[in-house]
């Protein structure tokens, strides 16, 4: 019944900005805005008006997320005031040795959000009101698109969890506050995030986009040691300059052996377990994927022929290489899969 009075007419992510629908309501900015630029003390004081203009919750929470230059050391941290049951709590939970800013927040929605929900002894049932208080405008604007439009799989647990709530009756809203402004709740969780990146992080699984930051991030700065350096291939791919951006990325990467795509290079940066190629289980690199590798025998001879040398296949033309990528299903980096559940 809530599901089919939720429609994504509801979910505008234009601020200023209101949405609500069954129950759950996402804030994205303050009554009174504020900038960037402004005073903490400023800052401080509009997000404590909005806070004071919102109805008083059973249940607040504090939630916050921390990432190592946003791409690694992932950590969520949220302290948990129950009001009606006179209890706190707080949640510390890793969100990943590769991890993105917006995976660590939305860690920590999730693991509050799942102690609500998880209440026993009627203690949920009691629960009428939830109020979440959250630096990440990202997270909210995302959350914000509705349960339907959701592609990320933590977005999707954090709905999911959303919906209990609302069949159960109660009320959340989700309110941004500005980070950084010295609010305690936000202090707080964000000591607890930072602890929970020391936290053992084996647990959480990695995931595309954050392996794809980090590598980015990786690559840039070899590229940077590398500028003067010399290059493996001596002169230029016919075609390099004419690609889509994508492929000439990719190109660039496999030339100077860094590309994302070949398990040695994820390898190397702590994101694969080891250095096998997923096709065929011989070291990976740029050669062995676009010269040696048996699986892709027969799209490499229908572009280069029989044993291509790589100075032959890096000699051109440039598009050749990017259509035998796409060809042989090798466009994404192939990552471990996902560890089994523990028993
Ligand atoms: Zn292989």
């Amino acid at each position: 019944m809530l599901l089919e009075m939720r429609g994504s007419a509801l979910y505008s992510c234009d601020p200023p900005w209101l949405g609500h629908c069954g129950g759950i309501t996402f804030r994205v900015d303050l009554s009174v805005a504020t900038r960037r630029s402004d005073p903490p003390a400023v800052r401080r004081e509009a997000a404590l008006q909005a806070i004071a203009e919102l109805p008083h919750p059973d249940v607040t929470i504090w939630s916050d997320g921390s990432a190592r230059g946003g791409t690694e050391q992932g950590g969520a941290g949220a302290p948990i005031q129950f009001h009606h049951l006179n209890r706190e709590e707080t949640v510390r939970a890793p969100a990943g040795a590769v991890c993105s800013s917006l995976r660590a927040e939305l860690t920590a929605m999730r693991e509050a959000f799942a102690a609500v929900a998880g209440l026993e002894d009627g203690g949920l049932a009691s629960t009428k009101s939830v109020r979440l208080l959250t630096d990440s405008r990202s997270g909210l604007q995302l959350l914000g698109r509705g349960p339907a439009n959701q592609t990320m799989a933590l977005a999707a647990e954090v709905w999911r969890l959303l919906i209990t709530l609302a069949e159960n009756g109660t009320e959340t809203v989700l309110q941004w506050v500005p980070g950084h402004a010295g609010l305690d709740g936000n202090e707080t969780a964000d000591r607890l995030a930072g602890e929970a990146t020391a936290g053992d992080q084996d647990s959480a699984p990695i995931d595309l986009s954050s392996a794809r930051a980090a590598v980015t991030r990786h690559v840039r700065e070899l590229s940077r040691q590398r500028a003067t350096a010399a290059h493996p291939h001596p002169g230029p791919t016919p075609g390099h300059d004419s690609l889509a951006r994508w492929g000439s990325v990719t190109l660039s990467q496999l030339r100077t052996g860094t590309s994302p795509l070949t398990r040695d290079t994820l390898h190397k940066y702590g994101l694969a377990a080891d250095d096998e190629c997923p096709a065929c289980g011989e070291p990976d690199s740029a050669a062995h994927l676009l010269t040696d590798c048996p699986a892709y025998e027969a799209a490499r001879r229908r572009r280069w022929g029989v044993d291509p040398r790589l100075v032959d296949v890096l000699g051109g033309p440039a598009t050749k290489v990017v259509t035998f990528i796409e060809d042989v299903g090798r466009t994404e980096p192939p990552l471990d899969p996902p560890a089994p559940p523990p028993p």
